[in-house]
């Protein structure tokens, strides 16, 4: 499973992630839970290895991914505002990372197809980013990120783009895409629905810290104290 081991960022005087030690099974989807600044996407960030930790190690599956690069993390990422290309056709922008390894254009072309049908998207290979509407676009965002089959999904803030009445069933949708692959999943989240809609294990996290973590029942059931309680919405 994923491992994150006494794992503490400093940016200069700021804390911004301290002391957290996590533990996850493979194929679980996990969703990180608080209020803005808390270090949410700090994390998130060292373990897609966009960030360096100052401290302590994250592991997957045995393996210490503390000082291997991005591109060889076998990790997805899905950006918060998406991060598409636009000069690129939604087929470039889905085999992206696919050409930069050297996959031929019918192997890519190939996977677009699938990866396409499987976000219920088929057929829109060649249009260009701008002519989607923004459920399409986080559709081929994580596409995107799914194309070389990863090991580890991570996803910022993926509903934060999207207005309140598409939100709920794009949770319903990456949760059951995550079921159906079984792949370790990580979702950034302050909206606490969310997370009770698509997590097996919530981390609360409040001022670089850990508060709690556990699985939604667990959590909105016993709360630690006064702000998860209040944060997860119920009234202990
Ligand atoms: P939000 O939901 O607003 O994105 P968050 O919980 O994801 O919040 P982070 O983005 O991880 O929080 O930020 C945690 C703290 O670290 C904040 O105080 C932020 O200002 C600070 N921080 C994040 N990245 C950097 C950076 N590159 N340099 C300096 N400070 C940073």
């Amino acid at each position: 499973g994923l491992i994150i081991e006494g794992v503490t960022k400093k940016f200069g005087t700021l804390t911004a992630v301290e002391d957290v030690n996590l533990e996850f099974t493979a194929g679980e989807m996990i969703c990180f839970l608080g209020p803005s600044g808390c270090g949410k996407t700090t994390l998130l960030r060292m373990i897609a290895g966009l960030e360096e930790p100052t401290d302590g190690a994250i592991r997957f599956d045995g393996r210490d991914l503390t000082n291997v690069p991005v591109h060889k993390r076998d990790i997805g990422m899905v950006f918060q505002s998406f991060a598409l290309f636009p000069h690129l056709s939604v087929g470039e922008n889905i085999t992206y990372s696919m050409r930069i390894r050297g996959h031929s254009r019918s192997e890519r072309e190939a996977r677009a197809k699938e990866l396409l049908d499987m976000m219920r998207l088929p057929g829109v290979e060649d249009r260009s980013i701008s002519q989607l509407s923004g459920g399409q676009r986080q559709r081929v965002a994580i596409a995107r990120a799914l194309a070389l089959n990863p090991q580890i999904f991570l996803l910022d803030e993926p509903m934060s783009a999207l207005d309140a009445n598409l939100r709920e069933a794009m949770q319903i949708e990456l949760r059951k895409l995550q079921q159906e692959l079984g792949i370790t999943t990580v979702v950034v989240t302050h909206d606490q629905t969310e997370a009770m809609t698509m997590a097996d294990e919530i981390v609360v996290m409040g001022r670089a810290r850990v508060l709690q973590s556990g699985s939604p029942m667990d959590i909105y059931k016993k709360p630690v104290d006064k702000f998860v309680a209040g944060f997860i919405g119920t009234s202990n």
